[in-house]
């Protein structure tokens, strides 16, 4: 896995508007973890590139209407068979932590790295997801100097009595396990995909 000008090789890139410059580009210091379907638990689709896209239609699901209209983003979307999508620049600061604070330190989404898990408080990951997500968080620590394994938070870490995601069944023993272990070449995940959601969302009806 390969970071190159800041976005990762193994990622399928569809391009969130919902983002914007660091204060300081040079600081990216956190990683958080986060999980997200659409609609809630269901885990096929490409709805969650059309939310970050500001294109979901609110007449595809009633949980939809409430959401729709949300400007937010994440890094990355780690889906449940392992494939990646970037959605925002890595130098570059994606909208997903909302009102946060970590260690004394508020605005989490200035110097932070969101990754999605597409999944749900009430259901475990899956193996892909873990091996993906540790294979990525070794290579973005090896990218940005200022990261290191201490300084990993799930979203409930960082917005508490707001935010529970990941959620109970994000196994942070494991998930820590496999990012101390020596990669043994991990092969590239497979790109899948890459369709823009703006001309699938045209596509309907
Ligand atoms: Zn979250």
């Amino acid at each position: 896995m390969i970071i190159r000008d800041h976005y990762l090789s193994s990622a399928c890139q569809v391009a969130s508007p919902n983002c914007d410059d660091r204060p300081d580009p040079e600081d990216v210091s956190l990683l958080v973890i986060h999980c997200i379907s659409l609609p809630p638990e269901q885990f096929t689709g490409d709805y969650i590139d059309q939310l970050f896209c500001n294109c979901l239609d609110p007449n595809d699901h009633p949980y939809f209407q409430d959401i729709h209209e949300l400007k937010v983003s994440a890094h990355l979307l780690i889906r449940r068979d392992g494939s990646i999508r970037q959605y925002v620049s890595f130098h570059r600061r994606a909208w997903h932590a909302g009102v946060s604070k970590y260690q004394d330190r508020e605005r989490c989404n200035d110097f932070s790295i969101g990754i999605e898990l597409e999944g749900a408080i009430s259901v475990a990951y899956t193996d892909a997801q873990y091996r993906c997500l540790a294979d990525v968080c070794r290579t973005l620590l090896a990218n940005y100097p200022k990261l290191s394994s201490q300084r990993i938070a799930g979203h409930s870490d960082i917005a508490p009595g707001r935010k529970n995601d990941p959620g109970p069944f994000f196994d942070w023993c494991r998930f820590n396990e496999l990012l101390s272990s020596v990669a043994e070449s991990p092969a590239e995940p497979v790109k899948k995909g890459c369709r823009n959601p703006r001309q699938q969302s045209k596509k309907r009806h």
